[in-house]
Order: structure tokens, then C-alpha cells, then sequence
């Protein structure tokens, strides 16, 4: 991760450029976000730049010794500590059991939430936490002599999954670690981290990404025409997670879509034997992914009386329904709306207390033929 890589942030790049160059760097920094703004690839490439030994004023090297070892996080002063699942049965206790995982991780994706990392390491049900055997690792990490680096660094993704044991051990190292080490936590819940390790860091707040340098990136990573990167922009408010998930509709949202067009189409039509079809297919989906359908045809309907009044800064729908909507928003209006919408959540409540599926689909249709008519 260089400074090039990191989507926006222009001011706070300059200001750890500057903390680099004139060497006043904090002990321990506190960058804070609210998801998807990227204080992590910042932080990660404040880190090499600090370390490498052929900087420019604005980037590192990409080929000094220390650049080298960066670029597969196997450099021997840089340590890593972030939340994991305890597997005892295959000795996964603590973070360097992770390692391997986590370098590959990193590598795939610059940008990523606590959702990702824990789908990508199959942690299931389970909470994810910073283990208070964390704290003996580390602590014996930094008393080691520093190899090679001008700075030694301790990541800390997440201190807010710090075990309360872990985090009160930590507190005199973040305090004060030992000479040319640098502890950089990262954090999107910085209201549960300990008041004592909050005041002993210094703090930088990441603000969403501007929508202009969203748009940027969209057009310039994906090839997204300027209209489209302007709105995924918008739809995104800052976070660049959610522009991707924006402009990869998912395989369950695709199909949500498509059972809600033939079900309007359906009703529109009076097609009694297509609502019987449909009713059978979302009788086989499961109760879960029923109310998830039921929930998704409420955002739509929102969605669909609201792009009646060209108030785009109002509406929160990917292409792909936005496309539908043109021609599917004048059938819903002040006469239907909220029905309809009460149809829809009654149909929810029924599927929620194990009414049989189909019925309530063929019914909730029936009602629909009479509603999307007013
Ligand atoms: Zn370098």
C-alpha cells in the first residue's frame, strides 16, 4: 500500500508526509473512521513511508530494502495484532497463528471491514476479539532489538476488540513504547476503546472519502461512465465499500429483483397461474430469505415513490433497479403507496409467525392485483 493507492485523503496524507519528513512522529496514533474511508491503507502506507530509505516527497521508493519487505508484509519490524477466532483444535490462539492468512488477505484487498476478514477466515457465528494472550506476544514482541527498520511498527486493527486484560496490559507500552517503535491502531468504534489507551494516542480522525474522488476511482478502476461513477458516488456517502458492493449487485439482490418484477407484472396482469408459480418458488427459499424478500420489496416501493419527485439526492437504488424504476414508478403513487406498503410488512409478520408460505405469497399477489390499479 503506497500513498498513491489510498482514494482521496489528500490533506491527511500531506500531514503524515510532513510528520515523516520533519521526524516528529507520535508514539502512538489513533486514526479513526467510520467504515470504508480508508484509515487502514493510510495508516499501512504511513508505515513504509516512514521506514523507506529512498522516499520522495510524496511516496516511497517501491524498491529499498525496506519497500521490498512492505510489499509482502514480511518485514521482520513491522507486527500486526487484530481481532481473530480462537480455533484451540487447530492451534489458532493468537495472531501470528493468522499470519498467513492475513498477509493474503491484505494483498487482495486494500479496502475491507471486519466482515470481510471474518468471512475470509470462516470464523461462523463466533465473536471475533484481540485475546488477552495477545498482550504476552506483544509485549515480548517489542522488547526484542529492532532489526533493521528507523521505525519499528505495531498495528493494532480494531482496539476495540481488545479482551479488557489484554488492553489494561497494554496500557504502559502504548504509553511509552520503547525508543523508534510506533504503535498505529485503527479503529471505527473508537467509543469503546478504553479511556486510558484513548488518551494515551494521538488521534486522526478519517473523514469520509470526498463523492469526487469516489467518482474518480470508479471511472478509473472500473470503467464506469462519468454519470454512473457520479452516482455510485453518491450512493456510497463516503465509504468506498459501499461503492463496490453498489456496482456488484449481488446474486440474492438480483433475484429479489427479478421475483418482485414478476410479481408486479403478475398482479398488473391478473395472472393468477403466475402467482400460483411464484408463490411456490418463494414457498422453497427458506423463512429467513422470505422476510429478507419481503424487506428488500419495501425498500423498492420506497425507492419507486420517491423517484417520482426527481429528487435523485433522495434515492438509494443500484443500476439495475434504477433502470426498472423508470418505467415501474408511476404505478406507484399517493393512492397505493402506503397499502401497499402495509401489505407487505402484514405478509412479513405472517412469514415471521410460520404462516404457510405459499398462501401468504398468493395472497399478499391477489391483494397486490387490486392495489396497483388506484
Ligand atoms: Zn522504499
Amino acid at each position: 500500500m503506497y500513498f498513491k493507492d489510498i482514494i482521496g485523503q489528500e490533506a491527511l496524507k500531506q500531514q503524515l508526509i510532513h510528520s515523516a519528513e520533519t521526524g516528529v512522529v507520535p508514539h502512538a496514533l489513533l486514526f479513526t473512521e467510520q467504515g470504508g474511508a480508508g484509515a487502514f491503507p493510510l495508516a499501512l502506507a504511513y508505515a513504509r513511508y516512514l521506514n523507506c530509505t529512498g522516499r520522495t516527497t510524496d511516496d516511497a521508493c517501491g524498491h529499498c530494502p525496506s519497500c521490498v519487505k512492505y510489499d509482502i508484509l514480511a518485514h521482520p519490524d513491522l507486527h500486526f495484532v487484530f481481532p481473530i477466532v480462537s480455533k484451540k483444535e487447530k492451534k489458532k490462539e493468537i495472531c501470528d497463528d493468522y499470519l498467513t492468512e492475513w498477509r493474503s488477505f491484505l494483498k487482495e484487498r486494500p479496502y475491507f471491514s471486519l466482515d470481510d476478514w471474518l468471512d475470509y477466515i470462516d470464523a461462523g457465528n463466533s465473536q471475533a476479539l484481540i485475546y488477552s494472550k495477545e498482550s504476552d506476544e506483544i509485549i515480548r514482541k517489542l522488547s526484542l532489538k529492532i532489526y533493521e527498520a528507523t521505525y519499528r511498527i505495531l498495528f493494532i486493527w480494531l482496539p476495540e476488540k481488545l479482551h479488557p486484560t489484554c488492553a489494561n496490559k497494554l496500557l504502559k507500552i502504548i504509553e511509552e513504547p520503547p525508543p523508534h517503535t510506533v504503535i498505529l491502531m485503527v479503529s471505527e468504534h473508537p467509543e469503546l476503546i478504553l479511556g486510558t489507551i484513548l488518551s494515551r494516542a494521538q488521534r486522526i480522525p478519517v473523514k469520509g472519502i470526498q463523492a469526487e474522488d469516489i467518482a474518480s476511482a470508479m471511472v478509473s478502476q472500473f470503467n464506469l461512465t462519468t454519470d454512473d461513477a457520479h452516482y455510485v458516488a453518491h450512493l456510497a456517502n463516503g465509504n468506498y465499500l459501499k461503492a463496490i458492493e453498489a456496482i456488484s449487485t449481488g446474486d440474492e439482490n438480483r433475484f429479489f429483483l427479478e421475483q418482485f418484477k414478476s410479481m408486479m407484472r403478475n398482479s398488473w396482469a391478473r395472472n393468477v397461474r403466475g402467482m400460483k408459480e411464484m408463490a411456490d418458488v418463494l414457498a422453497g427459499i427458506g423463512r429467513e430469505r422470505q422476510k429478507n424478500f419481503l424487506a428488500y420489496c419495501q425498500h423498492l416501493v420506497r425507492e419507486n415513490f420517491v423517484y417520482r419527485f426527481q429528487a435523485p439526492e433522495l434515492n438509494y437504488m443500484n443500476r439495475e433497479e434504477a433502470t426498472f424504476s423508470i418505467k415501474f414508478s408511476p404505478f406507484i403513487n399517493e393512492r397505493n403507496v402506503f397499502d401497499i406498503m402495509e401489505e407487505l410488512a402484514l405478509a412479513e409478520r405472517h412469514i415471521t409467525q410460520n404462516v404457510n408460505a405459499k398462501m401468504v405469497f398468493f395472497d399478499l399477489s391477489l391483494r397486490l392485483t387490486v392495489l396497483i390499479k388506484r
